[in-house]
């Protein structure tokens, strides 16, 4: 029988709460496995992009000090990784550490940092897909993976939570390669599940006491939802959550293809607080038929592209440079257009990762009018 674990927290303010939350999980879900002195630990935070905590884009750093405390108070060896969205540089994973709150308390807990990037390798993660792909493969490297994942709406895959976070393991660019290999929303998600499968992380975590939205996973709205929830299955907890949510399952597709594998067969139960989150919205529809199923014209009017709003973007360049297609140009005013929306694969990672939310997705008319029948 799963287990799932939840505690309604106010807000990150409340410390103890949280430090009580983490013990309670760290009791259920890993002491009874094994005394934890001397044990290997990664966490694995949501450290998407250079963003502050506040943003409600990473994973809140209140809620990482509080398992690094009880880990290290319990004798574990800490180290903490990720290869965040884009390419990535020692330099930029490090900026983005210090940017999220997170560089105090990897001082403070004497935690090692893993860049990903610089460890890849290529490696078949076998599963449905048997894909090859360039990760941080953390092997035997530690005993327990602490999966410490954040809840937010997905632009391509409807939403990011447990199962979705396992993408950090993929290195840097090597995920805009991803996109341009499972280009349909249900086959990247299989490869999701491929890759949690693989990493198989002993714990997920979940950071829901501001939740993003909307346009997530960066560009949606920080929305209070008061909760922290874990459990072994990262699966499972992604199905409770969204259920929670009043999510529409339909387009969750890492749900969809969970459901599909039988992942979401297993009896479980809700220990702690009961959630019913109320008002959090799913981000606008993005296309209504799968592109595969639709002849290439309809797929052009039926899903959603990016434009970037010259009044706010700052030419950083970030949609040009981690757009897999490459069919982002700039203008002759230095402004990002988007030349080739025929090959515009729609993985919305330009919008994903524009810091300053000048990128957006854009319904054209006929999805508007089709989306409520089809
Ligand atoms: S990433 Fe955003 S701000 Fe930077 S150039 Fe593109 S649209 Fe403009
Ligand atoms: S333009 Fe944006 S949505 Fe289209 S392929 Fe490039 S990154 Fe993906």
């Amino acid at each position: 029988m799963e287990e799932i674990l939840i505690k309604k927290v106010e807000n990150y303010d409340d410390y103890e709460s949280i430090l009580s939350f983490a013990k309670e999980t760290i009791d259920s879900f890993l002491m009874e496995e094994a005394d934890l002195k001397g044990k290997r630990i990664l966490l694995k935070p949501n450290l998407l992009m250079k963003k502050p905590p506040e943003a409600a884009v990473t994973t809140h750093p209140v809620v990482v000090r509080a398992f690094a405390e009880l880990l290290k108070q319990k004798g574990a060896s800490l180290f903490i990784g990720e290869s965040p969205g884009g390419k990535n540089t020692k330099n930029s994973f490090e900026k983005a550490l210090k940017v999220s709150g997170l560089e105090p308390i990897i001082r403070d807990y004497d935690i090692d940092i893993v860049f990903f990037d610089s460890e890849s390798e290529e490696k078949n993660i076998g599963g449905k897909l048997r894909a090859n792909l360039q990760i941080f493969d953390p092997d035997d490297k530690f005993d327990f993976i602490i999966n410490l994942c954040k809840f937010k709406t997905h632009g391509f895959m409807g939403l990011t939570c447990a199962v979705k976070n396992i993408f950090g393991f993929v290195v840097g660019t090597a995920k805009a390669q991803c996109h341009l290999r499972f280009t349909e929303p249900e086959d990247f998600a299989d490869m999701l599940l491929d890759l949690a499968l693989y990493i198989k992380p002993s714990l997920s975590v979940v950071d829901g006491i501001i939740s993003m939205d909307r346009e997530g996973p960066s560009s949606g709205r920080a929305v209070k939802t008061g909760f922290l929830a874990a459990s072994r299955n990262p699966f499972i907890l992604d199905y409770h959550l969204s259920k929670a949510a009043k999510l529409d399952l339909n387009r969750i597709y890492t749900i969809t293809a969970s459901k599909k594998r039988g992942l979401l067969d297993s009896e479980y139960v809700v220990k702690g607080d009961t959630l019913d989150l109320l008002g959090f919205e799913m981000p606008q529809k993005t296309r209504v038929l799968s592109s595969s199923r639709i002849f290439k014209w309809f797929r052009g009017q039926l899903t959603a592209l990016p434009y970037y709003d010259k009044n706010i973007c700052r030419k950083c360049y970030e949609c040009i440079k981690n757009c897999p297609p490459q069919v982002i140009r700039k203008d002759s005013k230095g402004y990002p257009v988007l030349k080739d929306s025929e090959n515009c694969i729609r993985c919305y990672c330009c919008v994903e990762l524009c810091p300053y939310e000048a990128a957006k997705i854009k319904q054209p008319l006929l999805l508007k009018i089709f989306k409520k029948y089809l």
